[in-house]
């Protein structure tokens, strides 16, 4: 049976049967793709997840077990809503786990759920409530539990770095050139541009 490591609980912060979820997706990834967990920054997972649904939790075990960090820019969500991900690898191999509805049809029945209906935390949710429920994520045969596919056609890429830093001439902190805005010839940063947060998007 896959083991979620202690140091990947501690992370996350709370026991939950999503994290797992997201944990036993990637190590299917990678075993599927022939790859190991990333070091550096050559490959990209990108988790369906939207927001304002509680499985978000998945990305973090995704995290955990390809190397994908947010910290490294490895991992996007799509804001889909869905339970599943993509493991993608620059030579434009990409393989999509998502978890199958009956599946989550029968997580959905553990009494862990009863727990979080009623509003409370996972953190406060007495581990023998919570451990059934892990345990069905990690035991269920991988077939029942997931579907597997190798999508084609994804490109990704990510933008250039740049190094070069200019101090904004208003609040005086460093900002990155590409993040750099020009008004009546003054260099500034975002914040003191004014710039609205939908107009901070930056393309590749
Ligand atoms: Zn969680
Ligand atoms: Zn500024």
């Amino acid at each position: 049976m896959l083991e979620i490591p202690e140091w990947v609980w501690e992370f996350h912060g709370h026991h939950c049967p999503f994290m797992p979820i997201g944990f036993r997706m990637g190590v299917i990834a990678m075993r599927e793709l022939g790859i190991d967990k990333a070091k550096d920054h050559g490959v990209f997972a990108f988790p369906e997840i939207g927001v304002g649904h509680p499985q978000t939790c998945m990305a973090d075990g995704i995290q955990a077990s390809t190397g994908c960090t947010y910290g490294k820019m490895m991992i996007e969500r799509t804001n889909y809503g869905k339970i599943a991900f993509t493991l993608y690898t620059p030579e434009k191999r990409a393989l999509r786990v998502a978890a199958q509805p009956g599946f989550l049809d029968e997580l959905g029945a553990f009494e862990f759920f009863d727990y979080r209906k009623k509003g409370i935390e996972p953190s406060e949710i007495p581990w023998e409530v919570t451990r059934p429920a892990v345990e069905y994520v990690l035991n269920t045969p991988e077939n029942e539990a997931f579907r597997i596919t190798r999508p084609a056609g994804i490109e990704f890429s990510r933008p250039k770095n740049s190094f070069t830093k200019v101090r904004c001439d208003a609040c005086g902190e460093y900002v990155f050139e590409r993040y750099l805005r020009t008004r009546d010839g003054k260099n500034l940063c975002i914040p003191c541009a004014g710039y609205l947060k939908e107009e901070t998007n930056v393309t590749p």
